[in-house]
């Protein structure tokens, strides 16, 4: 079992940016309102993330560290059945399968929590431990892929690894202006993004993730037709840093869509901005989920419109009849 827990989690947990992002989406699940992110060295020897979630249970913390098919896997030919699971709920035993893992929780408000710690999945103690906490979650991730040096070999630069982590952050912060972050990085303070809650801080939040270039010169959208609502910023065409790495399209909000570099994916959205694939965008569409398909990959980086050309029709339309403004 505990090969078949690596081999899985290396599916899953590709680089210290993976751990970032279903850490983060834990403790959004969780309800936080606030999100402190710490790296150390890329996250190759420190990820924490603490939230003020609603937490998670004494009794069920050495649970939410289980892989639920473990048992059943114990081969590699039935690796194959491991993929048909498709990892959810098993996010956190693949990190702890490959990192030492301290969790900590409290759901109440007198200052007490409860923390278990893990070695390459394996429980340190059997019972979990009182410690002082305020509500909420920290999950402290040491030593990535200590037992997997076929990983280790393949993860780049420290600046590379964090680069990856910033951008995982920024999409999040990006999606989630209800929300304050903040993310350290070797004891630096590289984002601080207070809650969100009016037009001013929102532009501000614009220009700390995007730039002021961006920020600045860009077009707002907010548009309805035949159900679907799109709204957000359209980058000035003139913005000559023509980045292909500044175009996101949420739909739905933490479903999101974003254009790949990647030429076979790019040209399935070539129709959302035709003609403007160098302008930076951020841009949020709502739309009935029943018109998704959101499994096309575990990620969700992709999602698939069960009426694609209607929706592509809807966003080119006002994007089209933004940019036409620009040139007035
Ligand atoms: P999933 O999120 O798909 O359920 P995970 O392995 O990511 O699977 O998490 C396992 C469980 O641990 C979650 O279902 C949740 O109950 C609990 N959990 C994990 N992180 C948090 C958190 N930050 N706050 C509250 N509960 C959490
Ligand atoms: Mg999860």
């Amino acid at each position: 079992p505990a090969l078949a827990n690596q081999i899985a989690a290396g599916e899953v947990i590709e680089r210290p940016s993976s751990v970032v992002k279903e850490l983060l989406e834990n403790a959004i699940d969780a309800g936080a309102t606030q999100l402190t992110i710490r790296i150390e060295q890329g996250g190759t020897t420190l990820i924490e993330i603490i939230d003020n979630g609603f937490g998670i249970h004494p009794e069920d913390l050495p649970l939410a560290v289980m892989r639920h098919a473990t048992s059943k896997v114990r081969s590699s030919e039935e690796l194959s059945a491991i993929q048909s699971l498709g990892f959810r709920g098993e996010a956190l035993a693949s990190v702890a399968a490959v990192s030492r893992l301290t969790l900590s929780s409290s759901q109440t408000d007198d200052g007490i929590g409860y923390q278990i710690e893990l070695h390459g999945a394996a429980l340190e103690r059997e019972r979990a431990s009182a410690i002082a906490m305020n509500r909420g979650t920290h999950v402290r991730v040491q030593d990535l892929f200590f037992n997997v040096p076929a990983r280790r070999k393949f993860l780049k630069r420290i600046a590379t690894e964090y680069q990856h982590i910033e951008e995982i952050v920024r999409r999040m912060a990006l999606t989630h202006f209800d929300i304050h972050f903040v993310l350290e990085h070797n004891d630096h303070i590289r984002l601080n993004l207070p809650v969100a809650d009016s037009g001013e801080l929102r532009y501000q939040r614009v220009l700390q993730l995007l730039g002021r270039q961006f920020a600045e010169n860009a077009y707002w959208i907010d548009a309805e037709a035949n159900g679907m609502h799109l709204a957000g910023w359209l980058g000035h065409p003139s913005d000559a840093r023509a980045q292909a790495d500044m175009q996101y399209i949420y739909v739905n909000g933490l479903k999101k869509k974003k254009k790949k570099k990647k030429k076979k994916k790019k040209k399935a959205y070539d129709g959302i901005l035709h003609g403007h694939q160098h302008s930076a965008y951020l841009l949020f569409l709502e739309i009935d989920p029943h018109e998704i398909d959101v499994n096309v990959h575990p990620t969700k980086h992709e999602i698939r419109f069960l009426n694609q050309r209607e929706v592509h029709e809807f966003v080119r339309h006002f994007a089209r009849d933004t940019l036409s403004q620009f040139q007035t």
